[in-house]
């Protein structure tokens, strides 16, 4: 078997566990968070970053900290994950789904701009696939209407556009360390915060709605319940696990940078005779950190049929995405505006290659030759 993604150790991560345990402190934001809250900020070129359990839960924070209420709206692609859009309903808000752009699978910024009404709160761009969402007109839109600003960067650690990172382009971003992402503590997150103004308010919220945060720093002598808050701190145990990861980020995307383009070289010849898409390249406005690689077939059916193959030789190839406009949790607490025929397209025809970091050249070649097979068998 092939799979689609593997776990995998890339560092010292057992070692720093067993230091975690030898420091004695097993809750959150001891040696090892502090760590990794100082290394993803460096990363992210954002002012504060903020360990979470999840991405999940760090959306949740963003739409706490947007102070989205009942009946506030969020402009957000509906070709996500779901967590971004239940971070909004959550609070009562209603997502409002417009179309990807069909080169970026991103939000298209046309769209958006004409979904703005009264109600408007918040933008929530996703990056899908680790290729950033065109932030410069996006920031223009919130900029004109005052709104903020979210980057869902849960696939986007490490990646950029025009020079600058994932995590520094908006008001706030949320990034994933799930197993399937490409730095992992089995679950993780975190929140990055630009805006000075709401730093305090994040931690507030993050710590059970105490100011702990501020007592842990000696700037008041008792910790007390401030504001509304829950707990979405993790262990010193991930901590000390996703330190290790992110020591050796480079090197991970750079691995899978790699297998994406070798994956490029194999298929651009069938994207020349038309026979599917491929991701966009690199290009020089957007740098990638090789999160995933896809196809795109000409039809469902030919999607379909195609898993199937690859299935009967033992390669996991996964879709993508039941478009959240029609789930039925997106028809009872969000709607669309406009066309939505991108998104529907994009869902029906996306398939996604193995990619992760102990995947082997061999594996990798086996993959090819298998997909080659069905295209050739069935060209159109
Ligand atoms: C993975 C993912 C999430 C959720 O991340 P968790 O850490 O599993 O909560 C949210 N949004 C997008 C776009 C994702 O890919």
């Amino acid at each position: 078997m092939i799979a689609f993604n593997r776990p995998a150790l890339v560092g010292q991560e057992l070692d720093l566990i067993q230091d975690a345990v030898t420091r004695g402190h097993l809750c959150g934001d001891g040696h090892y968070t502090r760590l990794c809250n100082t290394l993803i900020a460096d990363l992210t070129g954002s002012r504060t970053a903020l360990l979470t359990h999840s991405c999940t839960a760090a959306l949740e924070m963003a739409a706490l900290l947007a102070e989205i209420g009942p009946g506030d709206e969020v402009i957000m692609p509906s070709f996500t994950f779901v967590s971004t859009a239940n971070a909004v309903v959550l609070r009562g808000g209603v997502p409002v789904f417009v179309d990807i752009d069909r080169e970026t699978l991103n939000l298209d910024p046309d769209r958006v701009a004409a979904a703005v009404t009264a109600r408007t709160k918040a933008i929530f761009a996703v990056h899908y696939a680790g290729i950033v969402a065109d932030m410069d007109r996006l920031a223009a839109t919130a900029q004109a209407h005052g709104l903020l600003l979210v980057e869902d960067a849960a696939q986007a650690l490490g990646s950029s556009f025009r020079g600058r990172p994932a995590g520094s382009l908006g008001d706030m971003a949320c990034f994933s360390f799930h197993e399937t992402k490409n730095i992992i503590s089995g679950e993780g997150g975190a929140l990055t915060v630009n805006r000075p103004d709401l730093i305090e308010r994040a931690e507030i919220i993050r710590e059970k709605g105490t100011n702990r945060s501020r007592f842990l720093r000696g700037q008041v002598d008792k910790y007390t319940w401030v504001d509304i808050g829950s707990s979405y701190l993790p262990s010193e145990l991930v901590a000390a696990f996703l330190y290790a990861q992110l020591q050796e980020v480079e090197q991970v995307n750079e691995r899978r940078i790699s297998l994406c383009d070798r994956y490029r070289t194999a298929f651009a010849p069938f994207e020349t005779a038309g026979r599917l898409r491929l991701p966009r390249t690199l290009q020089e406005d957007r740098h990638g950190n090789g999160h995933m690689f896809y196809l795109l077939m000409q039809d469902g059916a030919d999607r379909d049929a195609f898993i199937q193959h690859m299935k009967q030789r033992g390669i996991s190839t996964p879709f993508h995405y039941v478009p959240l406009h029609s789930a039925p949790a997106g028809l009872k607490f969000a709607r669309h505006v406009g066309d939505m025929g991108t998104t529907d397209e994009v869902s029906d025809c996306l398939v996604r290659l193995p990619l992760h970091y102990g995947l082997g050249d061999d594996e990798l070649d086996q993959v090819i030759a298998a997909a080659r097979t069905y295209l050739e068998r069935n060209a159109r």
